[in-house]
């Protein structure tokens, strides 16, 4: 196919009049004439008129099939179908035990994965204390269709407000030593200092204390982190995954951070939450994802949540679904709107290890493309939010579309 109009390369040259995808991949992007050229006259040709092409959206941390149950939703295709709709054209299920793997494995070869999923195999519960040992270990990490990859494991190392931590010490430096050398990489759900804390010395033990991270281990949500962790973090060069919806800072709102920050320097702990700024300035890959659901509570998918658009225009003004109100601690964090495109483009790819095949549009990448109503780089954050999707194309194949892909006859 080839896709004619604004097209956001997220690469060189930064923007592109017409992209060609043979075989499910970027065969090239130029001019219109150069590409149209190249394409020969059967290619079908879609046409985006005055709409922007971008690199296909990326939600690097989300649990949108494993957890459709808590908004709702029925089956495995009504959540990739609410996924795609938003723009999604990857989606990383964070939390896959056994029963879900099998799930699906069982998708992918019934070719029922009309988007990517990377899966990242869970090593204990959330909550409970459960821990699952290496049940990893007899297989290895990667792609297990085109559209299903195991890319990792997942570690619940503290909860969703950092006062309960579910692993010792030594075990988790334990696990993560074992998957490092097992060429897993993880993913760790770290809130509190406390935790990463704990993280960051399993890691050190791994890596070393200057890195480098050729498994791209991740750091996920990493709400409250203090200038010392920072450095850490940087020094090692850990992949940081946040939610720019404005969630992450409505933490010093709740009564169960407030409680578990104590009687200390309440404004210097402050400080130290939601950094996202302070992350991208220090040059860390910082990936933008929804968490879709768990960070919208009280709100069911017909809310529009877990949408790629919010996740760029929060990043710019601190508000979000579940939180409207910018919190005074993240005025001084809030990124630009080239910085949230890349947070779910180039970085968020990064976050899954796959930086060379996605997030960005060249000779060679995936066919992943997400069509919009507007320019985001030129957008206001309310302009942002409302603009609408228009196709989303995976593996040059359009799995979500207006009529502007009529003649796929979709
Ligand atoms: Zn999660």
């Amino acid at each position: 196919m080839v896709i004619v109009g604004r097209i956001v390369t997220m690469d060189e040259p930064v923007t592109a009049e017409a992209l060609l995808v043979e075989d499910g991949t970027v065969a090239a992007v130029g001019t219109r004439d150069q590409v149209l050229a190249l394409a020969g006259d059967r290619v079908p040709i879609i046409d985006i008129g005055e709409n922007v092409a971008y690199p296909g959206f990326i939600d690097a941390h989300a649990h949108w099939i494993g957890d459709r149950d808590r908004y709702g939703v029925g089956s495995p295709a009504a959540a990739m179908n609410a996924a795609l709709s938003r723009g999604w054209t990857s989606i990383s299920e964070q939390w896959v035990n056994r029963e879900r793997l099998d799930e699906l494995t069982k998708l992918a070869a019934e070719d029922a994965l009309p988007l990517r999923v990377d899966a990242y195999l869970a090593l204990n519960e959330p909550a409970g204390g459960q821990h699952f040992g290496d049940w990893y270990a007899d297989r290895e990490p990667g792609a297990v269709t085109n559209h299903l990859s195991v890319q990792g494991l997942k570690i619940t190392l503290d909860n969703g407000w950092g006062t309960i931590v579910n692993w010792e010490p030594a075990d988790l430096t334990g696990a993560i030593g074992r998957a490092n050398n097992a060429g897993w990489q993880v993913s760790v759900h770290t809130v509190s200092t406390e935790a990463h804390e704990m993280v960051l010395d399993a890691f050190d033990a791994a890596l070393g204390p200057t890195g480098p991270n050729p498994l791209h281990h991740r750091i996920d949500h990493a709400i409250q982190v203090t200038d010392d962790q920072l450095a850490r973090i940087v020094a090692m060069d850990l992949a940081t995954v946040i939610h720019l919806d404005g969630a992450a800072a409505d933490w010093v709102l709740e009564p169960e951070y407030l409680d578990h920050l104590g009687p200390g320097n309440r404004g210097e702990k402050i400080g130290w939450l939601a950094r996202w700024r302070d992350f991208v300035d220090a040059g860390l890959h910082v990936a933008g994802a929804t968490d879709t659901p768990w960070i919208f509570p009280g709100l069911a998918l017909s809310d529009d949540i877990g949408r790629p658009v919010d996740q760029i225009a929060g990043g710019m003004d601190g508000r979000g679904r579940a939180n409207p109100k910018t919190p005074a601690s993240v005025l001084d964090q809030l990124l630009t709107a080239e910085e949230g495109l890349r947070a779910v483009t180039l970085d968020a790819a990064y976050a899954l290890g796959d930086e060379s095949r996605r997030g960005h549009l060249a000779p060679g990448t995936l066919g992943d493309v997400t069509v919009l109503s507007g320019d985001v780089t030129a957008g206001t954050p309310d302009q942002i939010r409302a603009m609408t999707v228009i196709a989303t194309i995976v593996g040059g194949i359009p799995a979500h579309c207006t009529e502007i892909c009529s003649q796929f006859g979709n």
